[in-house]
């Protein structure tokens, strides 16, 4: 069975020439780079090609930017480090919608004395700037806010936020695993401190990543040991990983218009046929200030898991909440803190595209959704009909 993969917030499909960039690496070039020998210090001037066009695609300096084991790491890196930097400030504003890479660990930090801020969002997932502005004390030694949001696709003015924080001399962190790649990004042209960006969103494999550290900012790194990445973060080099990055960056900085011309094409047109095909069906998050590949549609009355399990008998993959909270049958923290009704919240389905998703695809879920929605209906006992 053909699948149709509509899950890419999820995960990527690695790119073809990733994969045959990295294959060598495993095989040819398998030296570690920091031997004397030729045969592993010639790996040296790779990583510094891949370096370079992960810069590239973020606009900033090779130096700024720290190869890590996944977006995670890079998250919890930013933010520990920030805490290390200052250790007598004890407040952190964030924001209720953040990914469990940054909840989880501000939830356990509030557990060792420190003040979180939890910034609250509207009933389209945006940010209350003022609030935002009115949350940084003298006390705060990090503002952390996510660039687009994995489940809704909803941009935050994380630059409009970092300058905010840098007038007031206070780190910014954002998380951009989800806008790496998707929308421009410009570390030349904004004031953001720290940036986490993850390989596998972008067509790179699981489990390498990068953390942007904007030069001068004082890094104190959490993984200590050999002086790999100048020191920053120990640990023998992924090198096949770290050249797949490398080369997705590179596809990425490519494709860029195409994520924002056929990706959101295909996105609308998907959108646009649901929405007219099933009644009491609305998207989640602001429409205007959104990725180009991600939808997030409620479908009241039926349980977005049921949706998900029907859609699997025809190879089509999407997502209830987020991967991460989908184990659970608890409607999303995101959905939540933008008080979807529940009813709502429980039929969200999350389609998130990429560039090698097809027209044919689209047509699939816009001919065999409507009728799941319609059975699912049909069993439930709070279902009134479209009126
Ligand atoms: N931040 C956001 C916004 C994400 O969507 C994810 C993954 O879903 C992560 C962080 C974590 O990235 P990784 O899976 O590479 O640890």
């Amino acid at each position: 069975m053909k699948v149709v993969y509509l899950d890419n917030n999820a995960t990527t499909q690695v790119a073809p020439e990733v994969l045959e960039a990295i294959l060598p690496y495993f095989h040819d070039f398998y030296g570690n780079p920091s031997s004397m020998h030729a045969f592993g210090g010639q790996i040296g001037a790779h990583i510094r090609t891949a370096r370079e066009q992960v810069a590239s695609l973020l606009g900033a300096h090779p130096d700024e930017i720290i190869f890590t084991s996944c977006g995670t790491e890079s998250d919890n890196a930013a933010i520990r480090s920030a805490l290390y930097a200052d250790p007598e400030k004890r407040h952190i504003v964030t924001s209720r919608v953040e990914h469990p890479a940054v909840r989880a660990l501000c939830a356990q930090l509030s557990g060792q004395g420190y003040r979180i801020t939890e910034l609250a969002v509207d009933k389209d997932g945006r940010l209350d700037m003022e609030q935002y502005e009115q949350s940084l004390t003298p006390d705060t030694v990090l503002a952390s806010l996510m660039w687009a949001n994995n489940e809704t696709g909803v941009i935050f003015p994380v630059e409009k936020a970092a300058a905010i924080a840098r007038e007031k001399g206070i780190l910014f962190h954002t998380d951009a695993v989800q806008a790496a790649g998707k929308i421009p990004i410009d570390m030349g042209k904004n004031t953001i401190d720290m940036l986490s960006i993850s390989g596998h969103k972008l067509h790179a494999p699981k489990g390498i990543a990068a953390l942007y550290v904007r030069k001068g900012t004082k890094f104190s790194p959490v993984m200590v040991g050999g002086h790999q990445e100048r020191g920053r973060r120990g640990g023998t080099e992924n090198t096949p990983s770290i050249i797949g990055l490398g080369k997705a960056c590179e596809l990425a900085r490519q494709n860029l218009s195409q994520e924002n011309t056929q990706v959101k094409k295909l996105r609308d047109r998907l959108e646009t046929a649901l929405l007219n095909a099933i009644p009491k069906s609305r998207i989640n998050g602001d429409t205007e200030h959104r990725l180009p590949n991600t939808t997030n549609i409620s479908f009241e009355f039926v349980e977005g898991e049921g949706i998900l399990l029907m859609l699997d008998l025809y190879g089509i993959c999407a997502s209830s909440g987020s991967a991460c909270t989908s184990g659970s049958l608890q409607p999303s923290h995101v959905l939540r803190a933008m008080g979807v009704p529940f009813t709502m919240a429980h039929g969200s389905i999350r389609f998130s595209l990429s560039i090698y998703n097809t027209d044919e695809d689209v047509d699939m879920v816009i001919e065999k959704l409507p009728p799941i929605i319609e059975r699912l209906r049909s069993m439930s006992p709070y279902w009134t009909g479209d009126k």
